[in-house]
């Protein structure tokens, strides 16, 4: 314990290679954001935003949001992208759009509208429900709105509506069959589109989403469609409509190299639209902008091996390149970035409720000599331990408590024999871990030993709500303890939910040398406060998360600084039970109906008294309206 400092913590969980300077450790022990706003900064304690919030009554899982993580994010892509610009002697400039699919909460797009403003950046919408979204919050007519996606007639007639009332909006091209909708609905209304054209690149990517590029991808026109698309747009009298290119290669790439391919494919396809006669003018790299969770800066999939900066050098100097051997003008960059944008932005705060732990380092008491023989058998077990017999012992262990267990099936042990039996076992296996870490070759069948001794810790949330990548694909998100940083973590967890289904726990964390199967946790004594906190869950995890076990939205408080003070901008309540249960359509009048009309015929059997009806009527009620989490 002696010696343990907050830099052993940082190196332990990483902080300081995933937190991007935005998160860190105080002097208490307390995991700190770093917040900069109105030219004021300060640290700001994670474990107290949460007091204060539970002091006015909010309830964990709780999602903060920092407005400012955001904001910040925006200004370094466009930073990035301008400074490299500058550096090679670029002649175009950069205007990035926003994906909406990536965090669609009306925050959000809100603070992206506003704060984006002097950028110009603007919005991509890849469906109907984005569009309207972005119409009605992206009014700066020198930003862009892509539309990507499928579209129907009314989206294309929303996008030419809006392209007549001074917005910049572009219909993309993604499937052979939309061109000839958007001619004919252009020719209906008698608005000019303007036009981009996706095109699917056959260089391949890397990492969980490298189907999106590629010759098998879904998206995009491929060589042959897009030379069709140019002949009918001439034909018809519109290839001068047509000014953006775009690809995009999937998401969280990986490897700068693959990158860099895709970019300079591109670039030869936008530079022989231009040949063809478009006017072009736009380029869009697409999104993929990776953000290292794991803090390895690799090439593992929940990693990067580039920043922003480099990203943004790498790909202005693939496309001045080739522009310039070409003779052609540069276009304008655009990227379409979006979890590299909003990752920073919320943390997922829920608290331990409870704790298994499964090693045993206090010594259990010996059984009597008139004990069953196994069950002695497997006591002596302990006397045997030695270095050299770590093998030996560990299969003794295994083989006496089994031999009790099967005893106990026979009916020859009792249970109170079989609780003893299991409390010997597991003391063993915790000693025989302790001798295992001392030395230098471990033999395989004990490498498994230190995770069969990790201990449970219960967790107030849900995995399938608020971490559905970390389940449905693997991917690893930055996990610690808010407080006790100035403690050594001697214990090791998976955190497990409160949903009752085996999927529904973390036990892969982020580790320096990528992964590893525990959490390092504190010991954490019964009904005292542990906090965790899951980090980088700003892109992706909100909506895509389920109702497994009808646990519906967390709470939500988002933190700005107010003269240098934190405070709470904006809260919004979770669901209640009676919002999740009236998604899967019961009506909550009724099921309280229901269940008074039950407990009126409990007061007519003599079940229970009219008083008693009120209470249950009344348990029933708050329970109906309040928040489907665990409630201390
Ligand atoms: C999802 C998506 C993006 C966003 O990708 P990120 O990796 O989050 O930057 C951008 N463009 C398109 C077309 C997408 O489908």
């Amino acid at each position: 314990m002696a010696g343990w400092t907050l830099d052993n913590a940082r190196e332990l969980y990483g902080i300081d290679r995933w937190g991007n300077g935005f998160y860190d450790l105080d002097d208490n022990g307390d995991v700190v954001v770093h917040l900069r706003e109105n030219g004021k900064s300060a640290a700001v304690s994670l474990k107290s935003l949460v007091d204060e919030v539970r002091e006015r009554g909010g309830a964990l899982p709780l999602l903060l949001r920092f407005r400012n993580l955001l904001d910040r994010r925006i200004e370094a892509l466009n930073d990035s992208f301008r400074s490299a610009m500058e550096a090679s002697g670029y002649t175009a400039g950069y205007r990035g759009v926003y994906p909406i699919k990536v965090n669609q909460q009306q925050q959000v797009i809100e603070e992206i509208s506003d704060f984006g403003r002097q950028y110009n950046y603007g919005l991509e919408a890849g469906s109907r429900p984005e569009l309207l979204v972005a119409l009605s919050y992206m009014h700066d007519p020198g930003a862009l709105i892509i539309c990507n996606g499928y579209k129907d007639n009314a989206f294309v007639d929303l996008a030419l509506q809006a392209t007549r009332m001074g917005l910049r909006v572009i219909l993309v091209i993604e499937m052979p069959g939309e061109l000839p909708t958007i001619i004919a609905r252009s020719k209906a209304l008698g608005i000019r589109p303007d036009l981009g054209v996706r095109f699917r690149l056959s260089t391949g990517s890397e990492g969980r989403w490298a189907g999106s590029g590629g010759d098998r991808s879904t998206f995009g026109l491929n060589a042959a469609q897009l030379i069709d698309a140019v002949d009918l747009l001439r034909e018809e009298g519109y290839l001068d409509c047509l000014h953006l290119f775009h690809y995009h290669q999937g998401s969280q790439l990986p490897n700068i190299r693959a990158i860099r391919e895709a970019a300079n494919e591109a670039v030869r396809v936008y530079l022989s639209l231009c040949e063809e006669g478009a006017p072009m003018g736009l380029l869009d790299l697409g999104g993929g902008l990776a953000i290292d969770y794991d803090g390895t800066q690799s090439s593992a999939p929940s990693s990067c091996n580039y920043g922003m900066a480099e990203y943004a050098a790498d790909l202005v100097e693939v496309v001045q390149a080739q522009c310039d051997r070409a003779g052609a003008p540069h276009p304008e960059l655009i990227t379409e970035s979006g979890r590299a944008v909003v990752a920073y932005y919320s943390v997922l705060v829920f608290d331990i409720l409870d704790v298994t732990e499964f090693a045993h380092p206090e010594p259990p008491d010996p059984p009597s000599a008139d004990s069953p023989e196994m069950l002695r058998n497997l006591w002596d077990v302990g006397g045997a331990l030695s270095g050299k017999k770590l093998q030996e012992c560990y299969n003794d262990a295994y083989y006496y408590r089994d031999q009790v267990r099967e005893l106990f099936n026979f009916g020859q042990v009792t249970l109170r024999d079989r609780a003893h039996a299991e409390k010997i076992f597991w003391h063993l296996l915790t000693r025989i871990n302790a001798e295992v870490q001392l030395l230098e070759h471990v033999p395989e069948e004990l490498e498994t030993l230190e995770s069969e001794l990790t201990d449970f810790y219960y967790g107030n949330f849900s995995l399938f709500q608020s971490l559905p990548d970390h389940w449905a694909i693997n991917q690893l998100f930055p996990v610690l303890p808010l407080h006790r940083h100035n403690e050594e973590p001697t214990h090791r967890a998976v955190v497990s939910d409160i949903t009752c289904d085996s999927d529904g726990k973390i036990d892969r964390f982020i580790d320096r040398e990528g992964e590893r199967k525990h959490l390092p946790v504190h010991k954490r004594g019964p009904g005292e406060d542990y906090l965790l906190g899951i980090f980088l869950v700003g892109a992706y995890q909100e909506t895509l998360g389920d109702l497994h076990n009808l646990l519906g939205d967390p709470n939500v408080v988002s933190v700005s600084l107010d003269d240098g003070e934190p405070v709470f901008s904006h809260e919004i309540e979770g669901d209640s039970v009676a919002d999740v249960l009236s998604y899967v359509e019961y009506d909550p009048k009724t099921l309280e109906e229901r269940f008074r009309r039950f407990a009126e015929r409990a007061v007519q059997a003599g079940n229970i008294t009219p008083a008693q009806r009120r209470d249950v009527m009344r348990a029933y009620r708050a329970s109906l309206n309040g928040y489907t989490y665990f409630e201390g």
